[in-house]
């Protein structure tokens, strides 16, 4: 306690209940001052000599559990006060920001100068840069513009047993070397700890034009999509609610209720590009709809997206929400198939997602005072997990396996490829004490 008190100062270092563990009261929790990640770098070498395992918080926003402290002897090393921009070069599309710049503030000040940084996973108020990369989350726009990896072209991290180095940095391009930036981002802090990256940006589109098509059911709507696909042209965001998410809003679908199952397409570009492109997509997607939709902006229909997840919640009072990830071809099975998972356990199930990207939010409701009701919706989860690796999909397209899915990446590789990746941790994490208990196959 004292050494971390010397390394980042005695008002920085607590000994107490975090939030989201209240389970461990004991934990220390170490903060790193705002102008050196070089104090990060002395946590973890101070750790990695005594043999104290550290687990790295950005704004613990995550959905698997991978900044969740489970052992009081643990240290918490929050990168919440490494929240400088180092430096914004709109001229040159780029920026180099600390792990603890949040990712709206990101996106405002690269938009405050005309330009964009694409990756936009929910909660941007509360994730922080390091949390997004070392989870590589990704959103709505994915589809065109990818997640955040896609957007960082240079990392520096603290590798054990406390370095600070770099990999990559402002250059574009750059082939010397394994990719070891690459092999950080998505590493969800079990490789090293991210104190600061260089992100590209792009422009910002002049113009984004939603289309909305709603379908009897999700064989139509999966046909839509499919077609969409076909058709060569390039939405900038694709998503699909099903029915049973559409009740769960209960009706508050902007421009006015829809039923049946809703695709939601974004064309984007210069003013005339965007308007080429959405009517586009509206051909794609009017057969077989049973109404379209051109909004003229898609604000309200994004702060609705918001609101999706725990509008699904508080139909029952809690759900447990997965991240599947399927072939985007089978993403009507798994869409069918979620319901038909939640009937046999006894659960209302419902889906919503990222169609263009395979990627299904499959959530089981619950009652959250019914313990019988969690032991349904935990199994119901396992046979999901089954159907993603059937579909040829994955158990987690973003939010990673954290400490919720523990084990399922065994289920999903061969022994050979599985070891590949243990035979990584041991390489960057020797002793074991990056976040322990977390990615583990
Ligand atoms: C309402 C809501 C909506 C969401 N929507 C999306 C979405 O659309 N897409 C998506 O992908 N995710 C989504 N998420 C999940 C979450 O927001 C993202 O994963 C987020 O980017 C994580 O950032 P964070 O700073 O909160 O990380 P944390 O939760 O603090 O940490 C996440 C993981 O990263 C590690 N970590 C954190 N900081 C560092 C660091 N500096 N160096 C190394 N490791 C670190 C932690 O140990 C942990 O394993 C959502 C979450 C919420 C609550």
């Amino acid at each position: 306690m004292a050494e971390l008190e010397r390394i980042v100062g005695a008002a920085h270092v607590r000994r107490g209940v975090l939030a989201g563990d209240a389970a461990v009261p004991g934990v220390r929790a170490a903060s790193p001052g705002r102008t050196t990640a070089a104090e990060a770098a002395e946590v973890v070498a101070w750790c990695y000599a005594n043999d104290v395992a550290i687990v790295p918080a950005g704004g613990r926003s995550g959905l698997a559990g991978g900044a969740a402290v489970l052992d009081a002897a643990h240290v918490a090393l929050s990168l919440d006060r490494l929240d400088a921009i180092r430096s914004f070069e709109p001229g040159l599309w780029r920026m180099q920001a600390e792990a603890g710049v949040t990712t709206a503030t990101i996106a405002r000040r690269a938009r405050e100068s005309g330009l964009c940084f694409p990756p936009d996973p929910g909660a941007p108020q509360q994730s922080r840069l390091g949390g997004t990369i070392a989870t590589n989350a990704g959103g709505p726009h994915a589809f065109k513009y990818g997640v955040t990896g896609d957007w960082v072209t240079g990392i520096e991290a603290v590798l054990a047993p406390g370095e600070l180095v770099t990999f990559g940095g402002a250059v574009r391009k750059d082939v010397a070397g394994y990719d070891l930036r690459a092999l950080l981002i998505g590493s969800e802090g079990t490789l090293g700890i991210v104190t600061a990256a260089w992100l590209r940006l792009v422009p910002a589109p002049e113009a984004q034009l939603p289309v909305v098509a709603a379908y009897a059911d999700a064989a139509a709507g999966c046909a839509a999509i499919l077609r969409v696909l076909a058709s060569g042209v390039l939405p900038a965001a694709l998503e699909f609610f099903d029915e049973g998410t559409l009740r769960a809003c209960g009706g508050s679908f902007p421009g006015g209720a829809l039923r049946g199952f809703v695709v939601v397409a974004e064309a984007d570009g210069s003013a005339a590009e965007a308007a080429r492109v959405r009517e586009e997509l509206r051909e794609a997607l009017a057969p077989a709809a049973s109404a379209v939709r051109s909004p003229g902006s898609p604000r309200a229909l994004w702060r609705w997206r918001e609101g999706v997840s725990p509008a699904v919640a508080a139909a029952r009072g809690a759900k447990l929400s997965e991240d599947i990830a399927v072939p985007v071809d089978r993403l009507e099975e798994a869409i069918a198939q979620t319901v038909g998972i939640g009937a046999r356990h006894g659960l209302q199930a419902c889906s919503w997602g990222h169609a263009g990207d395979g990627n299904v939010h499959a959530s089981f409701l619950l009652d959250p005072a019914g313990e019988a009701d969690r032991a349904r919706a935990r199994e119901a989860a396992g046979e999901l997990f089954e159907l993603a690796r059937r579909l040829g999909g994955t158990v987690t397209g973003e939010h990673g396996i954290g400490v919720l899915k523990r084990g399922q990446l065994a289920r999903q590789w061969a022994p050979a490829a599985v070891a590949a990746q243990r035979a990584v941790k041991r390489a960057l994490d020797p002793k074991g004490l990056l976040n322990p208990g977390k990615k583990e196959p």
